[in-house]
């Protein structure tokens, strides 16, 4: 394609909101027989709410909330604000101020530990708290079992060295997702999921939208997201990798076309080289047919 048509192409881009940032990206994004897509904001709309809780022990809900939320307002992550809003929606007793709480951390992929009024409290997945040598009562597990069936994600809270709750938070799957993944298939493109958050939850989400358990890699972390792209490179693929977070970032520079969510955090943005502006998934589609048909043309 001459200069000229490139830029034509990218303008129509940007004016449909698929933003591409120069002539390398459109040329390389007609040769894409593989994508990655992350799970949470990429193929699920990002917006996690609390939907169920079970206690394992005697403990008033609100009071079980109340540690949980103290602990939480400590964290970014996105499961962590859905929580501490859930909690503000309960009118606590005990306000959030009122609770000490010390020795606060962040455990990377697991959750958050924290000592609240005197009581070690651990809020996470269950990596976390096997690791702390905590046991799931046989009623949990398979709790834990129902919720990421639904494809939900199963946040556990361990007070004092026992499992006290199982709060149960789900993000809604974009509309569009599972008729993008089939339309992919149709171009020939195979389609992958790549997430942090556990097995049981990111087969759910793959068995909705189309995409088969042997192309599902859970409880990755940034560099496991990136060392996938670069097998299925090593594998002869030409690879266009789709996500929204900072964790996403080094998948996106080593993947031969990093896609980022307009929505998405601005460090993954900058490491893309296409931005979907309106965050719509239909976007990949269009981006790789303005590629197709822009060099299909000079043949
Ligand atoms: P992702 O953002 O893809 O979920 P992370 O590495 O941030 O990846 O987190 C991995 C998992 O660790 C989450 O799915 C969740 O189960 C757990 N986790 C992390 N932070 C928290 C938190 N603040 N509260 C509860 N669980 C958490
Ligand atoms: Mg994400």
């Amino acid at each position: 394609a001459t200069p000229t048509a490139v830029m034509v192409s990218t303008g129509k881009g940007a004016t449909q909101g698929v933003l591409i940032k120069g002539g390398a990206a459109l040329e390389t994004a007609r040769k894409v027989d593989c994508i990655v897509f992350d799970k949470t904001g990429t193929l699920t709309k990002g917006e996690p709410s609390v939907v169920n809780t079970k206690l394992f022990r005697y403990i008033a809900l609100k009071v079980f909330f109340s540690i949980v939320a103290s602990v939480e307002a400590n964290s970014e992550h996105p499961l962590a604000k859905a929580i501490v809003e859930f909690a503000k929606g309960l009118r606590l007793q005990e306000p959030l101020e009122q609770h000490q709480v010390q020795d606060f951390r962040a455990v990377p992929g697991q959750g958050v530990q924290a000592v609240v009024t005197g009581k070690r409290v651990l809020v996470g997945n269950y990596k976390l708290i096997s690791e702390n040598g905590i046991s799931l009562p046989p009623q949990a597990s398979e709790q834990l079992q129902d919720v990421e069936v639904l494809a939900r994600t199963a946040v556990l809270v361990a007070i004092d060295g026992e499992l006290t709750g199982l709060i149960s938070v789900a993000d809604p799957m974009k509309p569009e997702a599972p008729a993008v993944i089939s339309t992919l298939k149709l171009m020939n493109i195979k389609s992958v999921i790549v997430t942090g958050d556990n097995r049981g939850t990111a087969l759910a989400v793959a068995r909705e939208v189309g995409i088969q358990p042997k192309d599902v890699i859970a409880e990755a972390d940034p560099k496991a997201k990136a060392d996938r792209v670069k097998e299925l490179q090593s594998a002869g693929m030409v690879v266009a990798m789709v996500g929204d977070g900072i964790n996403d970032s080094p998948a996106l520079v080593a993947a031969d076309v990093g896609v980022a969510i307009g929505a998405g955090t601005d460090i993954a943005i900058e490491a893309a080289d296409i931005v979907l502006m309106k965050s719509h998934l239909e976007d990949v589609v269009t981006a790789i047919d303005l590629s197709r048909k822009t060099f299909s043309r000079i043949r």
